[in-house]
């Protein structure tokens, strides 16, 4: 029984890296229904019962980068690609604001056509008409004068995965061009300037070892992100990684359930890739600690591109529907959506 780790885990936010690699490879069935139970205890004395919504537009899926995982890497000369005006995104918004959402993420491919003059006046513009809503970017790295840039528009948080804190790893995963140090810079300048930042890493990722993964729990918890988004690798048939396996469920869920001890007040996501690979993998994040759910804003025409990985769910829906079922999900569960911009804790004078 591992429950005095868990307990220590709780009481301290940490475990060391050895301790951790116990707790992964180690808990039994009876070990996880013990964390789960203390991670949804941490989560309501924060949140209650409420699971923040995020709206996610993929505004564009060219890309400059060749992430050996990815589906929108340029060398997959068979991906469709496409960018989205910045009519075509204001009217997502538009859409997502008689939705409920009150949180807006941009995301895409680094894409060199969005400028910094671009993308300020979209930040601006979404601003403008939904001073109400946060904006969250999720563009990947920029230089620090561009992240402030943004910031100064009025963007409110920023997205961007570790992937792996290992640098080994690191270049296992990504073209020699690409380091974790630079990475890490950003994540570092990005929580400098004043954004809520997010992180996370992919479970199940080609070459990722228990070791690896008692590494990005230590760079979280050194790190102290205002939110952790993990989820498990999922091959794309375009790319290198075509033959590799998905990641695991059931780690990704142990994982989500010790980050929520790590961090008690995160705002951690349960993925689209959690509910692609298990029907109801979304509702088992949220029991397992998660407290955000992303449905889907993009224009329909566009969703079937966006294809990071193979059997993505959702790319047939409207988003009503998305956002409709994803609430009848989170009902079915206890949690109830919330209309709120939903900050971290961290940031606003709850705590
Ligand atoms: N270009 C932006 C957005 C990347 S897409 C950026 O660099 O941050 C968002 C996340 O999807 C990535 O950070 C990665 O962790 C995840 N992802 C990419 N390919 C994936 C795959 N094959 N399986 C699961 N997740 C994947």
């Amino acid at each position: 029984m591992l429950k005095l780790l868990i307990d220590k885990l709780e009481n301290e936010n940490r475990l060391t890296k050895e301790e951790f690699a116990i707790l992964i490879d180690n808990a039994t069935e009876e070990d996880r229904q013990y964390l789960f139970s203390k991670a949804r205890k941490i989560k309501e004395r924060y949140f209650g019962n409420k699971i923040y919504i995020r709206g996610l537009i993929e505004f564009t899926n060219y890309c400059k980068n060749d992430c050996y995982y990815c589906g929108i890497r340029r060398s997959n000369k068979e991906a469709e690609r496409y960018r989205l005006t910045k009519d075509d995104i204001l009217s997502c918004c538009e859409t997502g604001y008689s939705l409920g959402f009150r949180t807006f993420v941009l995301q895409g491919g680094e894409d060199p056509y969005f400028n910094d003059e671009r993308m300020t006046d979209i930040v601006s513009s979404i601003k403008e008409r939904y001073s109400d809503c946060a904006l969250t970017l999720s563009l990947g790295e920029r230089s620090y004068e561009s992240y402030k840039a943004l910031y100064e528009a009025g963007a409110d948080r920023y997205l961007l995965r570790h992937e792996t804190a290992d640098s080994g790893h690191y270049s296992k995963l990504h073209p020699e061009e690409m380091l974790l140090s630079t990475r890490k810079e950003a994540l570092y300048a990005l929580k400098e300037i004043g954004y809520q930042v997010g992180t996370g890493f992919m479970v199940g990722s080609p070459y990722q070892t228990t070791e690896h993964i008692c590494t990005d729990l230590e760079f979280i918890a050194d790190f102290k992100p205002h939110m952790v988004g993990i989820g498990p690798f999922i091959p794309h048939h375009n790319t290198p990684f075509k033959d590799f396996k998905a990641g695991s469920v059931e780690l990704t869920l142990l994982l989500i359930g010790i980050i929520r001890l790590m961090l008690p007040c995160c705002l951690i996501p349960a993925t689209t890739a959690l509910g692609t690979l298990a029907a109801t993998g979304r509702e088992m994040g949220v029991l397992a600690g998660a407290n955000v759910v992303m449905p889907n804003l993009s224009p329909s025409t566009v969703r079937n591109k966006y294809l990071l990985y193979d059997n993505k769910i959702c790319t047939g829906d409207e988003a009503a529907e998305c956002r409709m079922c994803l609430e009848r999900r989170m009902n079915s569960i206890g949690s109830v959506i919330a209309v709120d911009r939903g900050d971290s804790p961290l940031v606003t004078s709850s705590i």
